[in-house]
């Protein structure tokens, strides 16, 4: 996805646990007496996909006046953990040293007073219960609902404007009284409440600790246990680096929960529809992943190949294949394969141009020409046929394809999106919640529900400047992931949202794209 969209982050747990729950292997061997700390900011690097804004880790120890201790800076994993200065790095896994540690990446769109906004959040109490730290990845749908409920209460007050603060302060109520509550009682009374996508890393003082996924599955959550060690993390990826082979993923609705170092699975809700995120797949995951049961890396081989079949351009000894760098490499080489149509890098993308805030269309199209570097020497006089994993806002593609054709001397540009048509916003926590930056839109009517039809598809690739454009249906997106509609999150390519609260943001976001009042995310009004 050449404009950068950006996710709401990655979380990771560990869990030194009293007794093995599975056999040793390459991960629990890593574990010097019982610290899982130093395992952490690897698996977050594995994370650093999901957001490079800000890192943090809380972890418990039982052994140190401070039970919880937290450290989060901005920044990517490696310089919030100052990786590349060994003693500082040592010094701060040292500080939080410990046999339980949750972990975050962050991407924010804000660059409001980060280190405030980085996560884990941890609510001190002076009694141990009520004393916990937790990271979170989603977004709560009903946010500015939750928000207003919360202020109308006697006393209640926000420092901020983001989803988690609402979350600590629904944990801390229902950690209040006298009596401890089950945590799993606490996860079904917040289900109840919260519409939306949210998976939860938890630990509290007593050194108990849970991870738990949203009832429909929004976003990826796996885990795998080797030995005394419990690991979770929002991508396979992660576990697998660490040495774990069996990884499973958490059912939405669980939760895993470790109380006095045992570990258990408890449904905190009922799941009666799935909803995962296709674009998971898409784009946002890395594609070393293996989401609930499908590789991120065949799928987008597999959407390589469908657009293949459906290709009716004449193929000739002047076609190339290129990849906008990097997501949609995968299918952009078998798309070129099933062609037999040479893939080659006509785009070199400058990976140090990385986490600078895109602040408008004018912006992307500068930042797209500083981020990639067309190649006449691969490009000139030749018919290219740009693979792209999604559209969103476009600028950034009209932008590349320009730069293909006139720098590089292309000859003809054909845009080829492995996934259908972004029509719609996304309220869970991929950062397009309007429809006045959306791309396509701009083109489909209203009761729109997919295919596009040629003529549609004529006017986006003159809009784009390109000769020609397809993209896949939502039915060969589902065959791609092999995972039927009906489990799929597609909100945005249909304008139909698994939670009420989707279709509330809808119709709020199609009044202000009519009035001209689209200035925020929708969600947070
Ligand atoms: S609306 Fe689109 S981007 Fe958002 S969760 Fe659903 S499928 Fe994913």
């Amino acid at each position: 996805m050449s404009e950068d969209l950006r996710h709401e982050c990655g979380i990771a747990a560990l869990y030194w646990l009293n007794k093995p729950a599975g056999s040793q292997g390459p991960a629990s061997r890593l574990v010097q007496n019982g610290d899982v700390v130093p395992l952490l900011p690897g698996v977050l690097l594995d994370l650093q996909n999901r957001g490079q804004l800000a890192g943090g880790v809380s972890s418990y120890n039982p052994n140190r006046a401070s039970l919880i201790q937290t450290f989060k800076d901005i920044g990517t994993v490696s310089e919030a953990f100052r990786m590349s200065h060994p003693s500082k790095h040592a010094a701060i896994l040292q500080r939080l040293s410990g046999p339980a540690a949750i972990g975050h990446t962050r991407y924010a769109t804000c660059g409001v007073d980060l280190v405030s906004h980085a996560q884990p959040f941890e609510r001190h109490h002076g009694r141990r219960w009520k004393w916990f730290a937790f990271a979170f990845n989603g977004q709560l749908a009903n946010y500015a609902a939750l928000r207003q409920a919360l202020l109308a209460r006697q006393h209640y007050h926000c420092t901020q404007n983001t989803d988690t603060e609402i979350i600590m302060h629904q944990l801390s109520y229902r950690l209040r009284g006298d009596k401890r509550p089950d945590l799993p009682a606490v996860m079904k009374s917040l289900a109840r409440q919260f519409d939306g996508a949210y998976n939860l890393a938890f630990i509290d003082a007593m050194g108990d600790m849970f991870i738990a996924r949203d009832a429909l599955g929004f976003r990826p959550l796996c885990w795998g246990v080797q030995g005394r060690l419990f690991a979770a993390a929002s991508e396979s990826v992660a576990l697998a680096n660490l040495g774990f082979s069996d990884i499973r993923h958490l059912e939405p609705g669980m939760m895993a929960v470790v109380r006095k170092g045992r570990l258990s699975f408890v449904r905190f809700a009922p799941c009666r529809r799935e909803a995962h995120c296709f674009f998971e797949w898409v784009y946002f995951a890395n594609v070393a992943s293996v989401i609930d049961g499908t590789s991120v890396y065949v799928s987008r081989s597999r959407a390589g190949q469908r657009l293949a079949e459906l290709e009716d351009q004449p193929i000739g000894d002047d076609c190339i294949v290129v990849p906008v760098p990097d997501t949609a490499k995968a299918a952009a080489d078998a798309f070129a394969f099933r062609l037999g149509v040479p893939s080659v890098e006509g785009l070199i993308r400058n990976r140090y141009v990385g986490r600078t805030f895109i602040l408008g269309s004018d912006t992307r199209q500068v930042s797209a020409r500083r981020k990639y570097t067309p190649l006449p020497a691969v490009l000139a006089g030749k018919r290219v046929f740009l693979v792209e994993d999604s559209i969103v806002r476009s600028t950034t593609l009209a932008a590349l394809a320009d730069q293909i054709r006139r720098r590089g001397g292309a000859r003809e540009v054909h845009v080829r999106v492995a996934c259908p048509p972004i029509v719609s916003p996304c309220f869970y926590g991929i950062d397009m919640s309007t429809l006045g930056e959306l791309f396509a839109p701009r083109f489909v009517g209203r009761r729109y529900r997919g295919p596009l039809d040629d003529r549609t598809a004529t006017r986006m690739a003159k809009a784009l400047g390109v000769h020609s454009l397809r993209y896949l249906t939502v039915p060969d997106m589902e065959q791609c992931i092999r995972i039927g509609s009906e489990r799929l999150c597609l909100g945005c390519v249909m304008g139909q949202y698994p939670t009420p609260w989707g279709d509330i943001h809808l119709r709020r976001a199609k009044r202000k794209f009519r009035d001209g009042a689209e200035t925020a995310r929708t969600y947070e009004s």
